[in-house]
């Protein structure tokens, strides 16, 4: 008998058991396999009936051998399916084709359902097909885990695709094989502009300062090179427009046995964060600035506090020490000397005057400080009569000095407060006496420039400088200013180093008088070299008679 087997390859077909030309070794062999395999084996005759079926094809649908064996294959499929199973069966017994494996659902006995995949071949005697042997597989589990598998993918692409966070995903070269639309609209690309592109390339390729950021320093690429994982790393991205994009990187990499073969990546915008925190930043200099500024005043002031009450104590000295001579002197009859009398009330007024003066000076400071304005009542001043007079209330009190008058012309009228100026040229006056113990010339010039005084703030352009501008100087030839502190002589409480725990003083008279100056419109500056001398230079603009816009509360 001519048997043989008619399959997809041409060979391995099952053979009858007992044909003629099979061995016993055979036999066996076939018998283990049929008996054992996993997969379900049935072989059926050309109308469907089933010739043999093995034990795990019993097993997969549900029924007895006996259920099976002599019976339509057809049982295996719902009733109403059957008719069209047994059609079906019978055109593929026919068909010379022979399809490849064929994946079908199953209806077990019990009512379960399955997936299977189906190959088949067919038993030739005589060159007829007598039979179909069919091999089924149950992939039921497979396919559960594979549907399992898709719905997860689906749901991960779902929620990348609604992100709000970029993400994208880049190939072992580092080229973009995924990005979602959060994404794009941070780096504005469209996706066919990033798929396939370097990502590297495309928005990291340069550093903030503007130098190429070259692959290797990449924390993002070198994921690639090392697979370990990389959170929060700040990176500046390039938006397509060549902005930059402050964002915090994240990067994990993608490993396919043991071999990194590509890297997700997500990224979130900072650039707002970033803009707070310089905000923040620059607002707490400003506050640190200030309270420096605050510290600073505040400690020059309790300093101020201290000099001046050590101060006080000299002149009510003088006082209380002058008054208890005189006393002793009336009471034990003591005839008084006229001239040393009025030499001894001279001390005394100047006591009581330098007194009055630290007064003044402790009520200015804070007044200053405060950034108040100090009242001002412009009238027609004489301003070479009013010099004149606070010479001669300083002349007598010392001898060691000189005080010199320089006029350039025998009047100087403008519209000044008299009070409020002769409290500038005395500050300036005493001062040029105080630090030049050693005596000397103190010269007080008084002159006029033509033309409109232009101050760097811009009130020179109104009516109130028509007249010009009164230049007044008092230099002296006394110790002078240590180049640290000249620039800072105006400054509230500010005493040069040179005069500290040397000469007394409170630091206010100078900010005073600049207030005042200005107040007036004019400025204020000095030359000085230490040890040689100074020059203060007031710059008064003389204004006119509807200077009274000057006046102050
Ligand atoms: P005070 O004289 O009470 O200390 P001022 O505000 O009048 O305060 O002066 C501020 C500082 O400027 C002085 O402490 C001193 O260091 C310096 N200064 C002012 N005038 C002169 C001057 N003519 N020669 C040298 N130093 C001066």
């Amino acid at each position: 008998m001519d048997s043989g087997s008619d399959n997809r390859n041409g060979n391995h077909g099952v053979r009858q058991p007992g044909s003629a030309t099979m061995l016993p070794a055979d036999e066996h062999i076939l018998r283990a396999t049929w008996d054992f395999a996993a997969d379900a084996m049935v072989v059926s005759d050309r109308d469907g009936v089933v010739i043999a079926a093995n034990p795990a094809y019993c097993e997969l649908y549900g029924y007895s051998h006996e259920e099976v064996v002599g019976k339509s294959f057809a049982i295996i499929f719902p009733e109403d399916d059957r008719a069209q199973a047994v059609e079906l069966y019978k055109e593929t017994f026919a068909s010379p084709e022979i399809a490849p494996t064929v994946e079908s659902s199953i209806l077990r006995k019990d009512g379960s359902t399955g997936v299977v995949e189906v190959s088949y071949s067919f038993i030739v005697e005589n060159g007829q097909r007598t039979a179909m042997f069919s091999q089924i597989r149950d992939v039921s589990q497979r396919k559960q885990t594979q549907r399992a598998l898709e719905a997860e993918r689906l749901r991960s692409a779902t929620i990348i695709e609604a992100a709000a966070e970029g993400v994208y995903g880049i190939d072992s070269d580092g080229n973009c094989t995924f990005i979602n639309p959060a994404a794009l609209e941070f780096l504005g690309y469209t996706a066919s502009e990033c798929l396939g592109r370097n990502k590297h390339n495309l928005i990291h390729y340069k550093y903030p300062d503007g130098s190429p950021y070259p692959a290797e320093q990449c924390p993002i690429c070198n994921v690639l090179r090392d697979g370990v994982t990389r959170r929060l790393v700040e990176v500046t991205l390039w938006h397509k427009d060549g902005s930059p994009l402050p964002a915090l990187c994240s990067c994990a990499p993608k490993i396919v046995d043991g071999r990194v073969v590509g890297a997700i990546i997500t990224m979130v915008d900072i650039s707002e964060r970033k803009k707070a925190e310089e905000e923040r930043v620059r607002l707490l200099a400003i506050a640190e600035e200030a309270r420096a500024v605050a510290e600073q005043a505040l400690r020059a002031q309790e300093e101020m506090l201290l000099v001046v009450s050590h101060d006080l104590r000299s002149p009510t000295t003088v006082i209380k020490g002058m008054s208890q001579l005189l006393q002793m002197r009336i009471a034990r009859g003591i005839m008084l000397d006229p001239v040393q009398l009025t030499s001894d009330l001279t001390k005394l007024i100047d006591a009581a005057n330098r007194i009055d003066n630290f007064l003044q000076d402790l009520t200015n400071g804070p007044h200053i400080q405060r950034g108040q304005s100090f009242s001002i009542t412009p009238q027609h001043v004489d301003l070479v009569a009013l010099a004149r007079n606070v010479v001669a209330s300083h002349q007598p009190r010392t001898d060691r000095h000189k005080l010199m008058i320089e006029a350039q012309s025998p009047e100087l009228f403008g519209y000044w407060d008299p009070a409020r100026l002769e409290q500038v040229l005395d500050n300036l006056i005493s001062n040029a006496v105080k630090y030049s113990p050693q005596g000397g010339v103190v010269k007080i010039s008084i002159g006029y420039e033509k033309g409109s005084f232009t101050q760097e703030t811009d009130e020179a352009s109104d009516g109130q400088t028509e007249g010009g501008v009164a230049v007044l100087t008092v230099e002296d030839e006394g110790m002078g200013i240590p180049a640290d502190d000249l620039p800072h002589v105006f400054e509230l409480y500010r005493r040069g180093a040179n005069v500290r725990g040397v000469i007394g003083g409170t630091g206010v008279g100078l900010a005073g008088a600049q207030q005042l100056v200005e107040q007036h419109g004019g400025r204020i500056t000095v030359a000085s070299q230490e040890g040689v001398g100074s020059t203060f230079t007031v710059l008064l603009p003389r204004g006119s008679s509807n200077a009274d816009a000057q006046q102050e509360p």
